[in-house]
């Protein structure tokens, strides 16, 4: 195997920029791609440099519209027919092109599954480094480099990892995390099209099918409000009432990684270091003692709510309103009291 030619021996002073790679499948732009925005443009006003945000595919305008809309100062529309379906190996090969030739300084990544694909695969190539998952970046006043800062050791010691010697300084973001982008207030953001180089022989996988999930999927992500079960609950039956709950509140059901290990409830679910971020307006965490792990996902929640029977529980440290007593008694209580409620509101 060939090894990856590191840019240790190039200038960094060319390497000027901040660049985001923006997620579209299927024609939907994913929502990290705005978070990956605001926080690219917050590092590109330190830097006093210009934000970039790359995006691939074909038959995709409408995204592309909407995303004008947004603040950036350029958006590169990587565009060729073979670009149409993600293939790990189309997508990495163009943006390795287009990476070496415009030369960013800082390279923006969700930590999607679409992020998790090309990023590592993109920093071999380039021969840079990666810093994954991470929940902080900054500008070092001292130096101007990138201070990333991600959760280490299961989470019990936060790390700030830099890239000295090579460039661009790479990052994947989970979603759920950064703040998004703000609308422009008037006026696009500026469109440039590049037809890259790119065959069909790049691309030795082919998409044979492309079948949709069997069930509703759970979007944790885009959830205003979440409604999350924990070990609490002792049975897996319990999620019949976190369910209802976040059913009358139209919300979505989380879970603690207890549970997940339990066979409860699918990973889907799982908040926390290794399930998703989410930043609801409510998050209500039903028999979840706050293990530093869970918080770690949702305490950017705008009202957490925290049910749980133990006074003592660290949940009730992060929480906005607690609830001391036994869920069993709390839930069906506050379903019927919402119920009314909605239904009240429906007849008036
Ligand atoms: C590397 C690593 C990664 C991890 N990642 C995650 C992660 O992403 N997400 C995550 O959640 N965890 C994660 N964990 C696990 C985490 O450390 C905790 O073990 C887990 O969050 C505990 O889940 P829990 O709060 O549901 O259970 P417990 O800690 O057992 O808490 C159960 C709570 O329910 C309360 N309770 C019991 N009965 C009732 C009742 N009838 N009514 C009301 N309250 C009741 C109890 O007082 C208790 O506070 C991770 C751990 C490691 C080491």
């Amino acid at each position: 195997m060939k090894r990856a030619k590191v840019n240790q021996g190039e200038d960094l002073q060319e390497y000027k920029d901040v660049y985001v790679i923006g997620e579209c499948l299927d024609g939907r732009l994913h929502p990290v791609t705005l978070e990956l925005m605001g926080e690219g443009r917050k590092l590109a006003n330190q830097l006093k440099r210009h934000l970039g945000v790359i995006l691939l595919g074909d038959g995709m305008d409408e995204a592309l519209e909407h995303l004008q809309d947004y603040d950036a100062d350029v958006i590169y529309h990587l565009k060729h027919p073979l670009l149409k379906d993600f293939s790990t190996e189309g997508y990495v090969k163009v943006l390795n092109d287009f990476i070496r030739g415009n030369k960013p300084e800082i390279l923006l990544i969700g930590a999607t599954s679409y992020g998790r694909d090309i990023a590592p695969r993109l920093a071999g190539r380039l021969g840079t480094g990666l810093t994954a998952d991470c929940t902080k970046l900054e500008i070092d006043p001292a130096d101007g480099k990138l201070l990333q800062t991600r959760p280490a050791f299961g989470g019990n010691l936060m790390a700030t990892i830099i890239c000295p010697k090579n460039r661009p300084q790479m990052s994947t973001v989970r979603p759920g995390v950064m703040e998004r982008a703000h609308k422009l207030a008037e006026g696009k953001a500026h469109l440039v099209t590049v037809i890259p180089e790119l065959e069909p022989k790049d691309i030795r996988v082919a998409l044979v099918e492309k079948k949709p999930p069997a069930k509703k999927q759970v979007n944790l992500i885009d959830a205003r409000v979440v409604v999350s079960g924990g070990r609490g609950l002792k049975t897996p039956e319990g999620f019949r009432l976190i369910e209802e709950l976040a059913d009358v509140l139209g919300g979505e059901v989380g879970s603690s990684r207890a549970c997940v290990d339990a066979g409860w409830i699918s990973h889907a679910h799982q908040v926390g270091q290794t399930g998703t971020t989410v930043r609801p307006e409510i998050y209500i965490a039903c028999g979840i003692s706050g293990a530093i792990q869970h918080l770690a996902g949702m305490s950017e929640a705008d009202y957490i709510v925290a049910i749980n029977k133990d006074p003592e529980a660290p949940i009730f440290n992060v929480c906005d309103y607690g609830i001391v007593g036994d869920l069993y008694e709390i839930l069906p209580a506050m379903i019927e009291d919402y119920r009314k409620r909605k239904e009240e509101a429906n007849h008036a």
